[in-house]
């Protein structure tokens, strides 16, 4: 993940990583990769276990990642736990997102600079966060906070502590709070560009989107000129293929085989996919 990023930082460009908790999920953006010739990053998320355990699809993303046709990491997402971290490191994952947000910034640095180091062991990408990339409430995102919190610009990332959390860990990549929120954008967001522009200035870490669903092509594309180097993207594929199939299958009165929405379901998660690699210039890289 690590040579993926800088790769795109030095290029302008933005590696896509798409959460995917089943086999439908993953075929759908391996195949979209392959054919849009991109490099591409699938994650499995913590808050995500509840669905799909980690020992269970861990060896379906590295053996799709191994007999991919274009370069693919394996990332744990918002890992919060050491032994989640530990967990997918042993299972083959080849990067992992440590989210120390919920922490002060000293117990951050000192977690994830240990993470780093036993990362180092695996030959494991590590991806930290600094700052915090909110959950309104009623924007679908799991794990919802408190109205208070929400839009608060105190969470955004400091960029002098940036350079110095970047320094002290060792992280090959950077999640930053810019004004991107999870989930559902409830209301228009407005993206702190100067903060993203001064945040690079100050550290060569590629920096990491987080709540990328709902933003318009403008500001992906500034936001990339800013130096975001990878996009986490979920929650708009998550909605946008449950509702293209709930259409689709509306009119059909009787007999809808299962195999049916699979395959429908591949080919959603497919399409998506490629509109996201285009929109974020990753075609054509690999
Ligand atoms: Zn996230």
């Amino acid at each position: 993940m690590s040579d993926m990023l800088r790769d795109a930082a030095s290029k302008g460009y933005a590696v896509p990583c798409f959460n995917a908790i089943n086999l439908d999920m993953v075929r759908g953006i391996i195949q979209a990769a392959e054919e849009e010739c991109s490099p591409v990053i699938i994650c499995h998320a913590e808050i995500h276990f509840k669905y799909t355990p980690l020992e269970k699809i861990a060896p379906i993303l590295v053996a799709e990642m191994n007999a991919a046709r274009v370069p693919v990491a394996v990332l744990l997402d918002h890992g919060k736990s050491f032994d989640a971290v530990l967990k997918a490191m042993q299972l083959g994952f080849n990067a992992v997102m440590f989210d120390g947000s919920e922490y002060g910034y000293e117990e951050n640095v000192s977690k994830t600079a240990e993470i780093v180091k036993i990362a180092k062991t695996f030959d494991v990408s590590v991806e930290g966060e600094l700052g915090y990339v909110t959950r309104p409430r009623g924007g679908g995102a799991e794990g919802e906070d408190e109205d208070s919190i929400v839009s608060d610009t105190s969470l955004y990332t400091d960029p002098e502590q940036a350079c110095d959390f970047a320094e002290r860990t060792g992280v090959d990549a950077l999640a930053v709070a810019f004004g991107t929120v999870h989930g559902v954008y409830l209301k228009e967001p407005k993206l702190e560009l100067d903060r993203l522009s001064r945040i690079r200035a100050l550290t060569d870490v590629p920096l990491v989107m987080h709540g990328g669903s709902g933003l318009s092509r403008g500001d992906f594309e500034q936001s990339i000129q800013g130096g975001i180097a990878k996009v986490n993207y979920y929650t708009n594929m998550a909605l946008k293929v449950a509702e293209r199939l709930r259409v689709q299958w509306s009119g059909e009165a009787s007999r809808i085989f299962y195999h049916d929405l699979m395959m429908a379901s591949i080919h959603e998660f497919r399409e998506d996919a490629r509109q996201v690699m285009k929109m974020l210039g990753s075609s054509r890289r690999a």
